[in-house]
């Protein structure tokens, strides 16, 4: 076993750190106050190679894998929760679920242009009667003859505000429900029947777009189905699998943020003629933040290592989501109890991580969600693909 990372991870990692914060950090506090989304900043990630993990060179990609992914991601949420979504939205969600049920010609001509940046990405399975549970959805895609027509209501959805083309998930039969739902790649901009609003309400990860796509008698293309007709459910399973490693990677970062900010701000602030570090209590704080930190760190690469070596990994990517999403609110939590009425104000980090960091525990699949998986597979109810 070897718990080094290669000369070139840690350049990835490095490479990220710089990125957030030369490029991020200096600008968000006005970005996140006005809910600013930079878009030529995706695009600068994509010329990076940001968003060119687990995707071959010929479409665009840089050959490297999930570590490297979430390497990257984890640098990027450390600065920002908000900006490590685009890894979800381009890469680890749209694209690679196209490189592996595309067609050749979906593959050419979409995984590019996400990888990329060029194009936004997105992936709208939520729906306002369906969260967990995914076969609730109400979205329906009718046969027209030589095209899709579409109807229903997406909610909940990244980047659906400003995204271009992304992966829809709607009922091509229902009555075969699991294997009635079809995957459709969608060009939101150049469909008619499609409108698109911005949920302006949230908590917090106030610099990424969420919002609602409605269908109403949109015409998609027959080409667009990505797979088979009635595959879709077992797309988007396969597809969540490795979105929600992203989120944890995400969670981790968030995680180690607070634990180094808390430790700096222990060393710095004295109370009682003494630095607030050297009471037992904070220290019994940090030491618990530090281990679990450890061990979600184990966790999140344990699970992309299983990923890049093509073994069984829906259990171990589930626990490192589960694990790292509750440590990081716990680290949130905990770096606002030490940072006082300064945690309070909106000058210090602690807040932005508070807020953002309860997405954690909610997207891909609630903590509860993660539970059903990790208990099913260890119960033998299902096997750990
Ligand atoms: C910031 C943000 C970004 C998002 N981005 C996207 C996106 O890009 N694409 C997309 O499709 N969706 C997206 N979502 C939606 C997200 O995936 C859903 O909110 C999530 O799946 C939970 O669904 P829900 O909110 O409807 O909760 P519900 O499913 O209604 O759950 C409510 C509560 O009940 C619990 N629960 C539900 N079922 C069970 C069960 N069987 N056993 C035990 N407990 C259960 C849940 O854990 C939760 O605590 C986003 C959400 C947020 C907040």
């Amino acid at each position: 076993m070897n718990f080094e990372l290669t000369e070139e991870q840690r350049m990835v990692q490095e490479q990220a750190r710089r990125f957030a914060e030369t490029e991020i950090l200096p600008t968000l506090e006005e970005e996140e106050k006005n809910h600013i989304f930079v878009r030529e900043r995706v695009r600068k990630m994509g010329e990076l190679g940001f968003f060119g993990c687990c995707i071959p060179e010929e479409y665009g990609g840089n050959g490297m894998g999930f570590l490297e992914s979430v390497l990257m991601t984890e640098q990027i949420a450390k600065v920002s929760p908000s900006w490590r979504l685009p890894f979800n939205m381009q890469n680890i969600g749209p694209a690679l679920t196209v490189m592996e049920f595309g067609t050749e010609e979906q593959k050419r001509t979409y995984v590019p242009k996400w990888v990329s940046g060029e194009w936004i990405g997105f992936f709208a399975i939520t729906e306002p009667n369906a969260g967990s549970d995914v076969a609730g959805m109400r979205t329906t895609a009718k046969d027209g003859g030589d095209h899709w027509i579409l109807n229903g209501q997406k909610m909940w959805i990244t980047n659906a505000p400003i995204g271009d083309v992304g992966l829809v998930y709607a009922y091509t039969d229902r009555d075969k429900k699991y294997q009635g739902m079809t995957c459709f790649i969608v060009d939101v901009k150049n469909t008619p029947g499609i409108e698109t609003r911005a949920i302006e309400t949230k908590l917090g990860l106030p610099c990424s777009p969420t919002g609602e796509i409605i269908f109403d008698d949109a015409r998609i293309p027959k080409e667009a189905v990505l797979g088979k007709v009635g595959d879709g459910f077992k797309i988007c399973m396969w597809m969540l699998n490795n979105t929600r490693l992203s989120c944890a990677a995400g969670a981790l970062g968030v995680a180690g943020a607070c634990l180094e900010a808390a430790i700096k701000y222990c060393n710095e602030r004295s109370q009682f003629g003494q630095p607030i570090g050297k009471f037992q209590m904070i220290q019994a704080q940090i030491a618990e933040m530090v281990a679990e930190h450890e061990a979600a760190k184990l966790l999140v690469y344990q699970a992309a290592f299983l990923k890049d070596a093509k073994k069984p990994n829906q259990l171990q990517t589930s626990i490192a989501k589960y694990y790292a999403s509750e440590v990081a609110v716990r680290a949130a939590n905990e770096a606002m109890k030490i940072f006082g009425s300064y945690g309070f104000s909106t000058e210090y980090p602690i807040a932005r991580f508070y807020r953002d960091v309860k997405s954690y525990q909610i997207v891909e699949g609630t903590s509860n969600v993660q539970k059903l998986i990790i208990s099913s597979i260890a119960l033998g109810y299902q096997p750990n693909r």
